[in-house]
C-alpha cells in the first residue's frame, strides 16, 4: 500500500460534477479575464476570511509583490522569517527593499519576535509574518511589535486559508494579507492564482490598479502597473471548492490529532506545537528528528511519501549569500536538516495515519545511529 503526500486527482473525483459545471459556465459565457466569476469569488473569499476586500491576482508571489508596492513605503528593510518559501523574501527584494531575516520559534515555526527585536533598525519599514505550515502567528504580539517600531504589516497567508488567531481569521490583522491558490495549497486552483486582502478601501483600490495596468476603467491609466489578474476559470473553480474547505480543513485537523496521539513520546521526535485559542489548518504536518534523511528513506521504501519544507533555510540559499547570514546562529539555520513533512489532507485515512505512525515508531525506536 502506498500513502501519497498529495492527491489532487482524488479530490477532483470527489467533486467532479461541481468542478465540471464551474468550468462549463465560464467557457459558455467567455468570462475568461475579470467578469462575474472573478467578482463572485472575491466577495466569497473576503467573507470567508473575515476581510472587507479581496482582489484576485495571478499567484501568491505576485500578491506579495503587489501588496508591498501598494503600501508605497520609502525604500528600507523588511523583516522576514528565515524559514519560509523563497517567495516571501523575493517579493521584498523585487519591491526595492532589503530583506532582513529573523529566526523562527522552535515550537510554532513562526517569526520569533525576540530575535526580530535585535534585527529591527531605523531603516525597518515593515514586517512580514508568515503563517507557515498553516500555523497562525501570534498576531497580537506582531501588531504590538509593529506599532512600537512604526512598521507596516504584510501577512503571508499562502499556507493558512481558514486559520485563526484567537477566533479571528488570519489575514484580517495586518495592513494587507496575501494568499496563494497554487494547486497544492489548502484551497487550490487548477493553475496559478492568488489574492490580496485588506480592510482598507484605498489600499484595495491601489492593489487593483497595480494588478491591472494602473487602471480602474478601460483606458484611464493613473499609474504604471502590471498584468497580474485572476482568470475566470480559476475563480469559478475556486468558488466551487470554497464550500468544501471547512470540511477539508477539519479533516486535516483530525489527521493531525491522530498523528499526535500515535507519535507522542517517541524518542528523537518533536511534534509541531499548537497554541491554545488558535486554529492551525495543517497545510503541512512537520515533525523534527535528528535522523531525518534515514527516516525519510525508510518511509519511502514502505511507499510512504513525505516532503521537506524547506530543505535549506532562506539565509543559506545562494540567492542570499550577499547578506552573509548563512552562518548566523539561528534555530532556522540549524534545524533545516531535521524537518520532515508527513502526508496530510482529506485524502489521508485513519489506516494511513496508523501505517505512517507505525513505520515512524518502528524506525525511531530501533534507531542506533545516534
Ligand atoms: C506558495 C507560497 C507562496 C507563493 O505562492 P505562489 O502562488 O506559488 O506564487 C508564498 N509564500 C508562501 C509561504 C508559500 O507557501
Amino acid at each position: 500500500m502506498t500513502v501519497p503526500f498529495l492527491d489532487l486527482h482524488a479530490q477532483y473525483e470527489s467533486i467532479k460534477d461541481e468542478i465540471d459545471l464551474a468550468i462549463g459556465d465560464v467557457v459558455a459565457t467567455s468570462s475568461f479575464v475579470g467578469g462575474k466569476y472573478v467578482d463572485r469569488f472575491e466577495k466569497q473569499f473576503a467573507s470567508y476570511q473575515q476581510s472587507e476586500y479581496c482582489v484576485g491576482v495571478g499567484n501568491g508571489t505576485d500578491a506579495l509583490e503587489i501588496a508591498i508596492e501598494a503600501l508605497q513605503m520609502p525604500a528600507g528593510e523588511i523583516l522576514v522569517p528565515a524559514n519560509s518559501f523563497i517567495a516571501s523574501s523575493e517579493a521584498v527584494t523585487r519591491g526595492g527593499h532589503d530583506v532582513v531575516f529573523c529566526d523562527v520559534d522552535p515550537t510554532t515555526y513562526t517569526v520569533d519576535l525576540i530575535d526580530a527585536q535585535t534585527k529591527v533598525s531605523d531603516r525597518s519599514v515593515a514586517i512580514m509574518p508568515v503563517h507557515l505550515y498553516g500555523q497562525p502567528c501570534d498576531m497580537d504580539s506582531v501588531l504590538e511589535f509593529a506599532s512600537k517600531h512604526g512598521l507596516r504589516v504584510i501577512e503571508d497567508c499562502a499556507q493558512a486559508h481558514g486559520a485563526e488567531w484567537m477566533s479571528r481569521r488570519v489575514g484580517s490583522f495586518g495592513d494587507l494579507a496575501t494568499f496563494s491558490f497554487y494547486p497544492g495549497k489548502n484551497l487550490g486552483a487548477y493553475g496559478d492564482a492568488g489574492a490580496v486582502l485588506t480592510d482598507d478601501a484605498e489600499l484595495a483600490a491601489r492593489v487593483r490598479m497595480i494588478a491591472n495596468h494602473g487602471r480602474l476603467s478601460k483606458f484611464a491609466h493613473e499609474l504604471e502597473g502590471r498584468n497580474s489578474r485572476l482568470d475566470g476559470l480559476q475563480a469559478s473553480i475556486l468558488s466551487a471548492k470554497l464550500p468544501h474547505l471547512e470540511s477539508w480543513t477539519e479533516r486535516r485537523r483530525e489527521v493531525a490529532r491522530a498523528y499526535r496521539q500515535r507519535l507522542q513520546g517517541v524518542p528523537n521526535l518533536i511534534l509541531p506545537g499548537e497554541v491554545q485559542g488558535s486554529r492551525h489548518v495543517y497545510h503541512l504536518f512537520v515533525i523534527r528528528t535528528m535522523s531525518r534523511d534515514a527516516l525519510q528513506a525508510y518511509l519511502r521504501e514502505r511507499g510512504i511519501q513525505t516532503g521537506v519544507h524547506y530543505p535549506v533555510a532562506l539565509p543559506k540559499l545562494d540567492a542570499y549569500s550577499r547578506l552573509r547570514t548563512a552562518d548566523e546562529e539561528m534555530f532556522a539555520n540549524r534545524s533545516d536538516s531535521e524537518l520532515l513533512s508527513l502526508p496530510i489532507g482529506e485524502h489521508i485515512s485513519e489506516q494511513d495515519v496508523a501505517e505512517v505512525s507505525e513505520a515512524i515508531v518502528d524506525y525511531l525506536s530501533k534507531d542506533r545511529s545516534l
